[in-house]
Protein backbone atom coordinates (compact mmCIF):
# COMPACT_ATOMS: atom_id res chain seq x y z
CA UNK A 1 0.00 0.00 0.00
CA UNK A 2 1.25 3.74 -0.74
CA UNK A 3 1.90 5.70 2.35
CA UNK A 4 -0.36 8.29 3.03
CA UNK A 5 1.59 11.96 2.47
CA UNK A 6 -0.20 14.61 4.64
CA UNK A 7 -0.69 17.67 2.41
CA UNK A 8 -2.44 20.59 2.61
CA UNK A 9 -3.22 23.75 0.73
CA UNK A 10 -1.51 26.98 0.13
CA UNK A 11 -4.03 30.21 1.12
CA UNK A 12 -1.61 32.21 -1.18
CA UNK A 13 -1.65 30.33 -4.34
CA UNK A 14 -4.18 27.95 -3.83
CA UNK A 15 -1.73 24.86 -4.75
CA UNK A 16 -1.96 21.27 -2.81
CA UNK A 17 1.42 20.90 -1.47
CA UNK A 18 2.97 18.37 0.55
CA UNK A 19 3.70 19.17 4.27
CA UNK A 20 7.11 18.51 3.96
CA UNK A 21 7.42 21.09 0.93
CA UNK A 22 5.12 23.60 2.61
CA UNK A 23 8.02 26.14 4.62
CA UNK A 24 10.01 26.23 1.80
CA UNK A 25 7.14 26.83 -0.87
CA UNK A 26 5.60 29.81 1.27
CA UNK A 27 8.73 31.52 1.64
CA UNK A 28 8.89 31.63 -2.13
CA UNK A 29 5.16 32.16 -2.79
CA UNK A 30 4.91 35.04 -0.41
CA UNK A 31 7.15 36.78 -3.18
CA UNK A 32 4.67 36.30 -5.78
CA UNK A 33 1.13 35.91 -3.98
CA UNK A 34 -0.39 38.29 -1.87
CA UNK A 35 -2.93 37.50 0.72
CA UNK A 36 -6.50 38.15 -1.25
CA UNK A 37 -8.63 37.32 1.54
CA UNK A 38 -8.14 38.87 4.78
CA UNK A 39 -10.01 37.41 8.10
CA UNK A 40 -11.00 38.79 11.21
CA UNK A 41 -11.33 42.62 12.22
CA UNK A 42 -9.26 45.71 12.03
CA UNK A 43 -7.53 48.02 9.26
CA UNK A 44 -5.18 46.57 6.97
CA UNK A 45 -2.06 48.33 7.99
CA UNK A 46 1.95 48.05 7.36
CA UNK A 47 3.18 45.45 9.97
CA UNK A 48 6.12 42.94 11.28
CA UNK A 49 4.88 39.50 10.84
CA UNK A 50 6.01 36.28 12.27
CA UNK A 51 5.66 33.11 9.83
CA UNK A 52 4.41 30.97 12.75
CA UNK A 53 4.01 26.55 11.95
CA UNK A 54 1.38 24.71 14.43
CA UNK A 55 1.19 21.28 14.93
CA UNK A 56 -0.46 18.77 17.28
CA UNK A 57 2.28 17.64 19.03
CA UNK A 58 0.73 14.11 19.24
CA UNK A 59 -1.40 14.50 16.13
CA UNK A 60 1.47 16.02 13.95
CA UNK A 61 -1.13 15.33 10.74
CA UNK A 62 -3.06 18.38 11.67
CA UNK A 63 -0.81 21.54 10.92
CA UNK A 64 -1.32 25.08 10.44
CA UNK A 65 0.99 27.91 8.71
CA UNK A 66 0.28 31.72 10.32
CA UNK A 67 1.33 35.06 9.71
CA UNK A 68 1.04 37.15 12.82
CA UNK A 69 1.91 40.51 13.27
CA UNK A 70 4.70 41.02 16.08
CA UNK A 71 2.60 43.33 18.08
CA UNK A 72 -0.20 40.61 18.70
CA UNK A 73 -0.35 38.99 22.11
CA UNK A 74 -0.12 35.89 23.00
CA UNK A 75 -3.33 36.15 24.19
CA UNK A 76 -4.85 36.74 20.43
CA UNK A 77 -2.88 33.99 19.54
CA UNK A 78 -4.50 31.98 22.37
CA UNK A 79 -7.95 33.07 20.97
CA UNK A 80 -7.63 32.11 17.24
CA UNK A 81 -6.06 28.52 18.29
CA UNK A 82 -9.22 27.54 20.36
CA UNK A 83 -11.82 29.21 17.80
CA UNK A 84 -10.11 27.20 14.87
CA UNK A 85 -8.62 24.53 16.87
CA UNK A 86 -9.47 23.86 20.36
CA UNK A 87 -12.68 25.74 22.25
CA UNK A 88 -15.00 22.99 23.65
CA UNK A 89 -15.79 24.25 27.25
CA UNK A 90 -14.11 27.25 28.29
CA UNK A 91 -11.02 25.10 29.74
CA UNK A 92 -7.84 26.90 30.57
CA UNK A 93 -4.59 27.40 28.68
CA UNK A 94 -1.00 28.00 28.59
CA UNK A 95 2.23 29.09 26.38
CA UNK A 96 5.26 27.57 27.81
CA UNK A 97 8.31 29.89 26.03
CA UNK A 98 11.90 28.95 27.01
CA UNK A 99 10.92 27.65 30.52
CA UNK A 100 8.34 30.27 31.12
CA UNK A 101 4.76 29.74 31.56
CA UNK A 102 2.45 32.13 29.94
CA UNK A 103 -1.19 31.86 31.06
CA UNK A 104 -4.67 33.39 30.30
CA UNK A 105 -5.54 35.97 33.00
CA UNK A 106 -8.95 34.44 34.78
CA UNK A 107 -8.05 36.06 38.10
CA UNK A 108 -8.16 33.57 41.25
CA UNK A 109 -8.02 30.04 40.08
CA UNK A 110 -5.02 31.01 37.75
CA UNK A 111 -2.95 32.35 41.11
CA UNK A 112 -3.30 28.71 42.27
CA UNK A 113 -1.81 27.39 39.60
CA UNK A 114 1.98 26.98 40.35
CA UNK A 115 0.86 25.27 43.83
CA UNK A 116 -1.50 22.75 42.09
CA UNK A 117 0.38 21.93 38.87
CA UNK A 118 4.39 22.41 40.81
CA UNK A 119 5.40 23.93 37.78
CA UNK A 120 8.41 26.42 37.98
CA UNK A 121 8.29 30.12 39.02
CA UNK A 122 5.00 32.33 38.81
CA UNK A 123 3.25 32.26 35.30
CA UNK A 124 3.55 35.66 33.38
CA UNK A 125 0.27 37.10 31.60
CA UNK A 126 -0.42 36.20 27.99
CA UNK A 127 -1.07 39.83 27.35
CA UNK A 128 2.18 40.09 26.42
CA UNK A 129 3.39 40.90 22.89
CA UNK A 130 5.01 38.28 20.75
CA UNK A 131 7.51 40.21 19.29
CA UNK A 132 9.03 40.29 23.00
CA UNK A 133 9.28 36.79 23.08
CA UNK A 134 9.47 35.08 20.36
CA UNK A 135 12.66 35.09 17.03
CA UNK A 136 12.87 32.88 14.24
CA UNK A 137 14.02 29.68 15.09
CA UNK A 138 12.27 29.47 18.41
CA UNK A 139 9.91 26.16 19.47
CA UNK A 140 7.54 26.81 21.96
CA UNK A 141 4.05 24.82 23.19
CA UNK A 142 1.13 25.54 23.63
CA UNK A 143 -1.43 23.95 26.25
CA UNK A 144 -5.36 23.41 26.10
CA UNK A 145 -7.52 21.65 29.27
CA UNK A 146 -5.00 20.52 31.88
CA UNK A 147 -7.41 17.94 32.23
CA UNK A 148 -7.46 16.24 28.59
CA UNK A 149 -5.17 18.11 27.35
CA UNK A 150 -4.15 18.94 23.68
CA UNK A 151 -0.51 19.93 23.48
CA UNK A 152 0.43 22.35 20.15
CA UNK A 153 4.28 22.15 19.06
CA UNK A 154 4.54 25.89 17.46
CA UNK A 155 7.62 27.28 15.61
CA UNK A 156 8.78 30.70 14.51
CA UNK A 157 9.77 30.28 10.78
CA UNK A 158 10.40 33.42 9.82
CA UNK A 159 10.34 37.55 10.52
CA UNK A 160 9.68 40.36 7.92
CA UNK A 161 7.51 43.50 6.80
CA UNK A 162 3.99 42.71 5.35
CA UNK A 163 0.36 43.83 5.63
CA UNK A 164 -1.64 43.07 8.63
CA UNK A 165 -5.19 43.56 9.44
CA UNK A 166 -5.50 44.77 13.19
CA UNK A 167 -4.12 42.24 15.38
CA UNK A 168 -5.57 39.28 13.28
CA UNK A 169 -4.01 36.11 12.81
CA UNK A 170 -3.93 34.83 8.91
CA UNK A 171 -4.05 31.28 8.04
CA UNK A 172 -0.96 31.02 5.13
CA UNK A 173 -2.11 27.31 5.01
CA UNK A 174 -3.82 24.07 6.51
CA UNK A 175 -3.84 20.45 6.66
CA UNK A 176 -6.58 18.72 4.35
CA UNK A 177 -8.13 16.17 7.02
CA UNK A 178 -6.51 13.12 7.06
CA UNK A 179 -8.53 10.09 5.80
CA UNK A 180 -10.22 8.11 8.71
CA UNK A 181 -11.68 4.78 7.67
CA UNK A 182 -15.01 3.36 9.60
CA UNK A 183 -13.61 0.45 11.70
CA UNK A 184 -16.94 -1.70 10.45
CA UNK A 185 -17.41 -0.96 7.03
CA UNK A 186 -14.02 0.65 6.06
CA UNK A 187 -15.90 3.89 4.59
CA UNK A 188 -14.78 7.30 5.38
CA UNK A 189 -15.61 7.66 9.65
CA UNK A 190 -17.57 10.35 10.42
CA UNK A 191 -18.14 10.11 14.22
CA UNK A 192 -15.49 8.95 16.75
CA UNK A 193 -16.40 7.41 20.63
CA UNK A 194 -15.26 9.72 23.18
CA UNK A 195 -14.60 7.22 25.29
CA UNK A 196 -12.66 4.48 22.85
CA UNK A 197 -10.17 7.34 20.91
CA UNK A 198 -8.07 6.84 24.37
CA UNK A 199 -7.08 3.55 23.26
CA UNK A 200 -6.97 4.85 19.67
CA UNK A 201 -10.43 3.13 18.56
CA UNK A 202 -14.05 3.68 17.88
CA UNK A 203 -14.28 5.54 14.56
CA UNK A 204 -17.41 4.71 12.43
CA UNK A 205 -19.80 6.38 9.93
CA UNK A 206 -22.96 7.60 10.18
CA UNK A 207 -24.82 3.84 9.41
CA UNK A 208 -22.33 2.04 12.00
CA UNK A 209 -22.68 4.60 14.49
CA UNK A 210 -26.18 2.77 16.33
CA UNK A 211 -23.87 -0.70 16.71
CA UNK A 212 -20.89 0.72 18.57
CA UNK A 213 -20.98 -0.98 22.04
CA UNK A 214 -20.48 2.71 24.22
CA UNK A 215 -24.07 4.19 22.84
CA UNK A 216 -24.55 7.35 20.23
CA UNK A 217 -24.77 9.46 23.00
CA UNK A 218 -20.88 9.09 23.27
CA UNK A 219 -20.46 10.04 19.63
CA UNK A 220 -18.79 13.09 18.60
CA UNK A 221 -17.81 14.30 14.90
CA UNK A 222 -14.89 13.91 12.94
CA UNK A 223 -13.50 17.13 12.59
CA UNK A 224 -10.27 18.88 10.99
CA UNK A 225 -8.11 19.28 14.71
CA UNK A 226 -6.00 17.82 17.16
CA UNK A 227 -8.79 17.88 19.44
CA UNK A 228 -11.03 15.77 17.55
CA UNK A 229 -12.48 12.97 19.51
CA UNK A 230 -11.67 14.71 23.21
CA UNK A 231 -13.88 16.46 25.85
CA UNK A 232 -16.83 17.53 24.03
CA UNK A 233 -15.12 18.86 20.97
CA UNK A 234 -17.25 19.19 18.21
CA UNK A 235 -15.97 21.46 15.68
CA UNK A 236 -14.98 24.90 14.37
CA UNK A 237 -16.38 27.80 16.43
CA UNK A 238 -16.63 29.81 13.08
ZN1 LIG B 1 1.54 29.07 -2.62
ZN1 LIG C 1 -14.16 20.53 27.24
ZN1 LIG D 1 -19.27 2.05 8.80
ZN1 LIG E 1 -16.85 3.43 22.37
Amino acid sequence: MKRWISQGKCKLCGETISKTNMTRHIATCRKSHALKKWEGRGKLRKADLFHLVVEGTHRPEYWLHLEVPTDATLQDLDGFLRDIWLECCGHLSAFTIGGTQYEFNTGGVDAMWPMLFGRGGPPKSMRTPLGSVLHTSLKFHHEYDFGTTTTLTLKVVSEYQGQAKGKSVQVLARNAPPPIVCEQCAKQATLVCAQCIYDGEGWVCDECAPDHKCGEEMMLPVVNSPRVGMCGYTGERY
